[in-house]
């Protein structure tokens, strides 16, 4: 069909959304996109039936939400009272039930209402697209493709983009620069066939587990001990993803494949295993069920036989490969291991060598290139590397393959063997891509490139020690000039100050290098405000590491950080300036002021940087950057223009604020949040909100409550308690 050269310009600015189907995935598809700032409607087919499902959203956990008040900016309403809404949307996305007619019958009724340059996609995960747009007009046909979601889509990042033969290629790329840039997903455009690639491959690879645990006799703590880090996945491991996914859904996906492909030889996998028959006829289809593979009684975990099929106690599997090859990097280890003479390599033979081959055998059918079927696997199944990765790393000849390597320094061989460059794409740009140009133990110095530099903290879990403080502030003196992104090259940003260096100083008595310690993190925080700089933070950012992060001119903060200034939660109060900076952050009413001091006391951790701000931890200027993967461009283009920050005058609010915030702590108290040693510790940070009268006194107070906190008995036992035990005591 002829594009006839329509203009997709528009759908880069697109606004409203109108989401069919207010199930699963569509209420969840929904939270996404209010989340990160769309305008949407959710429809079903009664007004109910919409509320209801927004409801599911808002209490569903893991959150859908990052904040609560967010849902209250989705509209819902009926199909058939809301045509308006469908009227009006930039893009009209259906998640309504797995049914061709269903959804056909859908299309017709809307189509009359559909703005003629609005977007139209179907949220399918088995159905052929084109059949779902037969009956539509060319315009409708040349915009509709397949958005396929993954479950929960605030937390997946995978987009399974599926144009037709008759969508228009120009609307295609439109489309996946849309719901990159704005949407916050990594889209790979797959081929309309079934399952595309993600269920078409990814189901198949979960039953060849299963059919292979049941054919060795290997239990499944040995297999998900197997198929977990050391294969370089999720933790879930193999047994414990279908218990998430469902046994009832993969049995579903699963028999629509074998529908749906006679042609492919491999569809005998798909045979429902022994285990999975007995469990799915009790009705034990998963975590929904609150049993499957795995069932949880009290504290305990138990495990199902796959002999007996009985569950026993879960024990750790004794296999000795794993520790031994477990440091080899991931490429390596996997080759090591399919040699080895046990369960291990046993496993693997029976395993991963038909999943790697079916891989192979399956690329052109279902993608477009050997890149996009990895990116799937890495990006929607959390792999570390991608079957085609794999195959390179074991060695196409030891699979019986005989394709040569699918990535060389040429480029990625394409389906017709030749190598083609990979596109450079800078907004994904990734720490470990920028060379390394200096740094000491703590941090490293890379050169992101146009002129800006990051620092990143080399401790674990960024933790800040004296010795962190003391490289910084070096830095910090000499670099001055040049504008740098402060991050780190550890999983979180920073999970606060190194508590051991407070517990032995607290055992000496040696309350003199506490204090010195904090002068000299205040001083550290000092430097930075004259430096250009930004924080890129992600995982948690505690603590002094947000003490240190809100002395940048920016913090760009990746949407899932966990923030805050927990101090309380170890008997003390936030000594690095984080107390005085709240207070300068939030001195807009004394009501905000009362609500931060019990936030503080209570030692709230935020589970999103949008509710971060929404409790007073990130200022209002602070950035959430909604994209997974792009925190670290995003900061750099920041750094490029900050300049320097802006620390905002002293400044006292009308009102008791003393008053309130003893109000806010007693009832605290009363409704059981706060024990007696935390109304103390609010009370300290209470005399620094309402008595100090300046910038210079309030942190000279900080450290002087600080340093009073260390002395008492029942903060010590706070600090002992988490070092020993990695968790809060409340005394
Ligand atoms: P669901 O059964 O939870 O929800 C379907 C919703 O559609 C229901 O609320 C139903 O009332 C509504 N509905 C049915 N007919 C309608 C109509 N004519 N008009 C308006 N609303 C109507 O289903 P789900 O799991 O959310 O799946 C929705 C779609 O997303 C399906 O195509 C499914 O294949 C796909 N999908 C599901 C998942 C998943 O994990 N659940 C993942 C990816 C894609």
């Amino acid at each position: 069909m002829s594009s006839d050269n329509q203009n997709y310009d528009s759908w880069q600015s697109a606004q409203r959304v109108c989401v069919i189907g207010a199930g699963t995935m569509g209420a969840g598809i929904a939270a996404h996109l209010a989340n990160i700032g769309f305008q949407v409607s959710l429809l079903d087919v009664t007004r109910e039936a919409a509320s209801e499902g927004l409801a599911r959203a808002k209490a569903a956990k893991p959150p859908h939400f990052y904040v609560p008040e967010r849902a209250a900016d989705v509209e819902v309403g009926s199909l058939k009272d809301s045509y308006d809404l469908i009227a009006r949307a930039d893009w009209v996305c259906e998640a309504i039930v797995e049914k061709i007619d269903i959804k056909k019958a859908l299309f017709a009724e809307i189509e009359p209402h559909l703005r003629p340059d609005a977007m139209i996609s179907t949220n399918t995960s088995g159905l052929q697209i084109s059949l779902l747009a037969q009956g539509r007009s060319d315009s409708f046909r040349r915009r509709f493709m397949g958005t396929h979601f993954f479950n929960p889509p605030r937390y997946l990042k995978l987009l399974e983009l599926i144009p037709t033969e008759e969508t228009d290629p120009n609307g295609v790329t439109a489309m996946s620069k849309f719901l990159e840039d704005r949407v916050a997903r990594r889209v790979v455009v797959a081929k309309d066939t079934p399952g595309f690639i993600a269920n078409r491959y990814g189901m198949w690879a979960m039953y060849q587990a299963i059919h292979a645990a049941e054919r060795l006799h290997l239990t499944i703590e040995q297999v998900d001990a197997i198929t977990g880090e050391f294969l370089g996945r999720p933790r879930s491991g193999s047994f414990r993803l279908n218990d998430i996914v469902g046994l009832d859904i993969m049995e579903d996906i699963a028999k629509n494949l074998v529908q749906r492909c006679p042609h492919d030889s491999h569809m005998g996998v798909f045979e429902t295993p022994k285990s999975m028959k007995v469990l799915i006829e009790k009705g034990w289809i998963g975590e929904k069920a609150r049993q499957g593979y795995y069932r949880k009684e009290g504290r305990e975990l138990l495990a199902l036989n796959l002999d007996t099929q009985v569950y026993n106690q879960r024990q750790e599997p004794d296999l000795p490969s794993l520790k031994e090859l477990g440091k080899t990097p991931l490429g390596e280890r996997i080759k090591l291991a399919l040699d080895k003479k046990d369960e291990v390599g046993e496993f693997l033979r029976n395993y991963l060598v038909p999943v790697l081959k079916y891989a192979d055998f399956l690329k052109k059918e279902v993608s477009h290139s050997v890149e996009d079927f990895d990116r799937v696997m890495k990006w929607g199944f959390g792999w570390k590397m991608g079957p085609f990765e794999l195959i390179d790393a074991i060695g196409p000849d030891r699979l019986g393959l005989s394709t040569g390597s699918n990535y060389s320094e040429a480029g990625i061989r394409d389906f017709d063997g030749i190598y083609r460059q990979r596109e450079a794409h800078p907004e994904y740009l990734q720490l470990a891509d920028c060379p390394v140009i200096d740094g000491t133990d703590t941090y490293s110095l890379r050169d992101l490139g146009d002129g800006i530099l990051a620092v990143a903290l080399k401790t674990k879990m960024g933790v800040i020690t004296p010795q962190v403080v003391s490289d910084l502030t070096e830095f910090a003196k000499e670099r001055k000039a040049q504008p740098f992104v402060l991050t780190s090259e550890a999983k979180s940003f920073s999970a606060g100050y190194d508590l051991s260096f407070f517990d032995q100083a607290i055992d000496k008595g040696d309350y003199e290098s506490i204090d010195r310690a904090l002068s000299d993190l205040q001083s550290l925080g000092e430097l930075l405000e004259e430096a250009e700089c930004v924080a890129a933070v992600f995982g948690h950012c505690l603590g002094a590491g947000l003490e240190i992060a809100l002395s940048c001119a920016k913090i760009l903060a990746h949407a899932e950080t966990n923030i805050g200034l927990p101090e309380s939660r170890v008997g003390l109060i936030p000594g690095g300036r984080g107390t005085t900076l709240l207070r300068l952050h939030n001195q807009f009413t004394a009501k905000r002021l009362a609500e931060v001091a019990f936030t503080m006391a209570e030692g709230a951790i935020s589970t999103s940087a949008d509710q971060a701000r929404s409790l007073g931890y990130l200022r209002q200027t602070d950035v959430t950057v909604y994209h997974p993967d792009r925190l670290l461009s995003a900061a750099k283009r920041m750094a490029l223009t900050v300049g320097q920050s802006r620390r905002p005058n002293w400044h006292t609010p009308e009102g008791p604020i003393a008053g309130m915030i003893d109000r806010e702590l007693d009832s605290g108290k009363r409704q059981g949040v706060l024990s007696d040693h935390d109304k103390t510790i609010g009370d300290k940070i209470k005399v620094i909100f309402a008595k100090a009268v300046s910038y210079e006194d309030a942190v000279r107070m900080e450290r002087v409550e600080f340093v009073d906190l260390c002395k008492k008995a029942l903060s010590h036992a706070r600090i002992k308690h988490m070092l020993e035990t990695n968790r809060p005591l409340r005394n």
